[in-house]
């Protein structure tokens, strides 16, 4: 099916995005275009008006690739998974963004899809939100008049990902004495999306867990902090054991929700093997 006429604008420079994105009316900007013109397909099927102007992000330069400067990392938001996966940048705590990377869809879509895409594009289920949480990023967002705006990308999931503005980046503080363990449940075999994802960051201190994270997404609402398990673990010694008796500290809520007996017994599990994963790593 073919998108009905739009006129297409491919900025060069985030101000004229800027520009264009306060002073058009009826439009949408395409990062990676995975979701949106799929999208647009979607509502002229459907006989809804679709926007007159499409704003690409693509050519802007600066919104590409990933660097550290000091014990910052930044991620631009039109930086692709795949690239984001093969960046030499992900060590320390930075380094579970490779087995985020790893496991989303297949290799044209990590080919296409943008990390910020991922983050703006308002379903709930894709994963960059719970890593991130986890990391303590923040996003960094332009707006008309060029204002900046910064945000935690945990308050962003709890504003239900809204934005009028154009994310541009994403920081994250160097951490190396992080721990981190990442577990994602695959709904499908043939289109790979996820079931639920579940992301723990901890730091040991004299064998215990401390100023730990544990971020789930359950792919039905967005990526939130399990705030029950996080109180649990702090303080807990890192000893056998521990990850089974975590289980019956959860916060049902967010397990529970439109939730069937195999996905209830999936983040069991993968609450379990995170915990696991942390707890051998805390006792070497
Ligand atoms: C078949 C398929 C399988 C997938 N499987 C997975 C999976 O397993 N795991 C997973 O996490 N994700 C998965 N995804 C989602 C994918 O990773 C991308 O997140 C998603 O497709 C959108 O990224 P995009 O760059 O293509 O965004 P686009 O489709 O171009 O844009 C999506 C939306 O985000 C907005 N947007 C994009 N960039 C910005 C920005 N910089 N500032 C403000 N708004 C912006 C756009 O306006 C648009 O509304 C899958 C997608 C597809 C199509």
């Amino acid at each position: 099916m073919l998108l009905n006429p739009l006129t297409f604008h491919a900025p060069k420079t985030v101000e004229e995005a800027i520009e264009l994105y306060s002073t058009l009316g009826e439009v949408r900007l395409l990062a990676g275009g995975t979701f949106l013109l799929n999208s647009l397909k979607l509502l002229k099927k459907r006989g809804i008006k679709t926007p007159q102007h499409v704003i690409s992000l693509r050519k802007i330069s600066v919104l590409q690739g990933v660097k550290v400067t000091g014990d910052t990392l930044t991620i631009g938001a039109m930086t692709v998974i795949n690239d984001l996966f093969s960046s030499p940048h992900l060590t320390d705590n930075f380094a579970i963004l490779r087995t985020v990377c790893r496991n989303i869809s297949t290799n044209p879509i990590r080919n296409m899809a943008t990390v910020g895409g991922n983050l703006t594009s308002r379903y709930t289920w894709t994963e960059m939100g719970a890593p991130l949480i986890a990391l303590e990023a923040v996003m960094h967002f332009c707006g008309t008049n060029h204002t900046t705006e910064s945000i935690t990308v945990e308050d962003f999931f709890k504003n239900f990902a809204k934005t009028e503005k154009i994310l541009t980046h994403i920081t994250i503080r160097r951490d190396p004495a992080a721990a981190l363990a990442y577990q994602r449940v695959k709904k499908l075999s043939d289109v790979d999306v996820p079931l639920l994802a579940v992301c723990i960051r901890t730091h040991f201190n004299d064998g215990c867990f401390t100023r730990t994270r544990a971020s789930i997404n359950c792919t039905t609402s967005f990526a939130k902090r399990d705030l029950v398990l996080e109180e649990f673990l702090n303080g807990k010694k890192t000893a056998n054991g521990i990850a089974q008796e975590a289980l019956a500290h959860l916060d049902t809520s967010i397990y529970d929700t439109r939730s069937d007996d195999y996905k209830k017994s999936m983040f069991r599990i993968s609450i379990k093997k995170a915990i696991e994963d942390l707890t051998r790593r805390g006792q070497t």
